[in-house]
C-alpha cells in the first residue's frame, strides 16, 4: 500500500536549512527561516516565558484535558491582545489551534464548510504554506496583485483592481501586519479603501497575523485587523504566538470569527470546536497557558512587551543599518525599501540566479524569491551582506 504513495515536494526552506548546515564556511549567513535569532544567532525563550514556566511547574496540578476550544482564558487573553475594543467580546467566537498555521487550516475548512464553492483570494506572493493548505484542501485561490516589483512596495491600485472581481462567499486573505514574504504593507488609509471593496463585494476577510509586535508595535499592528473587524459583517482572524512569544515548538495560536450577528456565535463556536475534534481533539495548552499567564499578569506582561520592543527596534535598526550601508556601496538610494518594509522579512526583488550566487559565492542563504530575514543579520554582517549585494550586481 505504501508503495502507492507519491513523492511530496520538499519544503524548499527546510531543504535550505539543511545545505546551510553542510556549508562549511565559517563566513556563512543564514537569511532562511523565519525565526528570529539575536545578534548571536540564537533565538532566545523571552524572560517573561521562562518566569510564567516556572510559575506553572509549581502550581500546575494536573495535565487533564482542558476543552476542545481550549482554555477561555487564553481566548479572552488574545482576543483583548489582537482586537482591544474594536469589537463586542459577544461577537467572537475562538478556538486555541496548533500555532498560526493551525489556526489557518482551521478557518479554510470552516471556510469550505459554510461554502462549498468558495474561492480565497491571496496575495501575490504570499506565504507558501497557505498556498499549499489550500490547494491540499482542494480550495481554488485567486491572486490579487501585491508586491509591486519596481518600488518594492504595495501594488496598491492593482490590489483593488483585482480584489474588485471578489464575489459574495468569496474569502480574501489578507496579512495583518509585516506581510510575509515581501515585508511591504498597506498603511491604513488603504486598509479603509480595502474595507470599501470587501463591503461593495461581499468578500469575507481573512486575516493572518503572525508577527503583531514586529512591526511599528504591539497596538499599531493591531490596528488594521481591528479597523477590519469592526467594519465588516464577518471576518476570520488566524493569529499565531509563535514569533511574538518566541513559543515556536509550543505550538500556540488561535482562531477567533467575528460576526456582528451575535445570533450566530452559537453556530460558529460549535464549528470551531467540532473541527479541533476531527483534527486533533483538545489543542495544544502549554504555550496558551504561558501566554496567558503572560498577558493576564501586569509584571510579567511589561516585560515581555518591553522585550518584544526591543526585538523590534533592533530589527529595525538593522533595517536601516542594511539601507545605509547600501547607499553608501551603491550611490544610490534604489535599497531604501528595506527600511519602509516592517517585520522579520523583505524581498529584495532580484531573481533566483542573483540569489544562488549569494549562496554559492558568498555563502549567503535566503529564500529563492529573494526574501531574506533581516533577524538573520547582527551589526557585523549587515556590511558583508551589502557588499555582496553590491559586487553581485543586484
Ligand atoms: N502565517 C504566516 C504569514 C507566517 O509567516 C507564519 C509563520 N511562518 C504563520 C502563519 C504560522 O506560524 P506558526 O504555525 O509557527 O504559528
Amino acid at each position: 500500500m505504501f508503495s502507492n504513495l507519491k513523492e511530496q515536494p520538499a519544503d524548499k526552506i527546510l531543504a535550505l536549512m539543511q545545505l546551510f548546515k553542510d556549508d562549511p564556511r565559517p563566513t556563512k549567513i543564514d537569511l532562511g527561516v523565519g525565526v528570529y535569532k539575536n545578534a548571536e544567532g540564537v533565538t532566545p525563550v523571552m524572560r517573561a516565558v521562562k518566569a510564567a514556566e516556572k510559575q506553572l511547574w509549581e502550581q500546575e496540578t494536573t495535565k487533564s484535558y482542558v476543552a476542545l476550544a481550549g482554555d477561555p482564558d487564553f481566548a479572552d487573553a488574545m482576543i483583548g491582545l489582537v482586537l482591544g475594543d474594536a469589537v463586542a467580546r459577544d461577537t467572537v467566537s475562538a478556538a486555541a489551534t496548533p500555532g498560526g498555521t493551525g489556526a489557518c487550516r482551521q478557518a479554510f475548512e470552516m471556510v469550505k464548510m459554510a461554502n462549498p464553492d468558495v474561492r480565497v483570494f491571496v496575495s501575490n506572493p504570499t506565504w507558501p504554506n497557505h498556498l499549499s493548505i489550500l490547494k491540499y484542501l482542494g480550495i481554488p485561490t485567486v491572486e490579487y496583485r501585491y508586491f509591486d516589483a519596481e518600488s518594492r512596495g504595495v501594488d496598491f491600485e492593482g490590489m483593488l483592481a483585482d480584489l474588485a472581481d471578489v464575489k459574495p462567499g468569496d474569502v480574501v486573505l489578507l496579512h495583518g501586519c509585516c506581510h510575509n514574504p515581501t515585508g511591504a504593507n498597506l498603511n491604513l488609509t488603504q486598509w479603509q479603501a480595502v474595507v470599501d471593496v470587501l463591503l461593495k463585494t461581499g468578500g469575507v476577510p481573512m486575516i493572518d497575523i503572525a508577527y503583531q509586535g514586529f512591526g511599528d508595535g504591539l497596538e499599531e499592528d493591531a490596528a488594521a485587523t481591528r479597523l477590519v473587524a469592526s467594519s465588516v459583517p464577518e471576518c476570520l482572524i488566524a493569529a499565531s504566538c509563535s514569533k511574538n512569544f518566541g513559543v515556536y515548538r509550543e505550538r500556540t495560536g488561535i482562531l477567533m470569527a467575528v460576526a456582528q450577528d451575535k445570533g450566530l456565535k452559537g453556530l460558529t463556536q460549535g464549528t470551531l470546536n467540532y473541527l479541533n475534534r476531527q483534527n486533533y481533539s483538545f489543542p495544544p495548552d502549554h504555550g496558551a497557558r504561558l501566554v496567558t499567564m503572560i498577558l493576564n499578569d501586569p509584571a510579567l506582561r511589561k516585560e515581555w512587551a518591553d522585550e518584544l520592543e526591543a526585538v523590534r527596534l533592533s530589527m529595525l535598526g538593522l533595517r536601516q543599518q542594511l539601507a545605509d550601508e547600501l547607499q553608501r556601496l551603491s550611490g544610490s538610494d534604489r535599497f531604501g525599501f528595506l527600511s519602509q518594509h516592517r517585520g522579520m522579512f523583505s524581498r529584495l526583488g532580484t531573481t533566483p540566479d542573483m540569489v544562488e550566487r549569494l549562496r554559492a559565492e558568498h555563502g549567503i542563504y535566503m529564500v529563492g524569491d529573494s526574501r531574506l530575514n533581516i533577524a538573520g543579520l547582527n551589526a557585523q554582517t549587515v556590511p558583508i551582506l551589502a557588499k555582496a549585494i553590491v559586487d553581485t550586481g543586484i
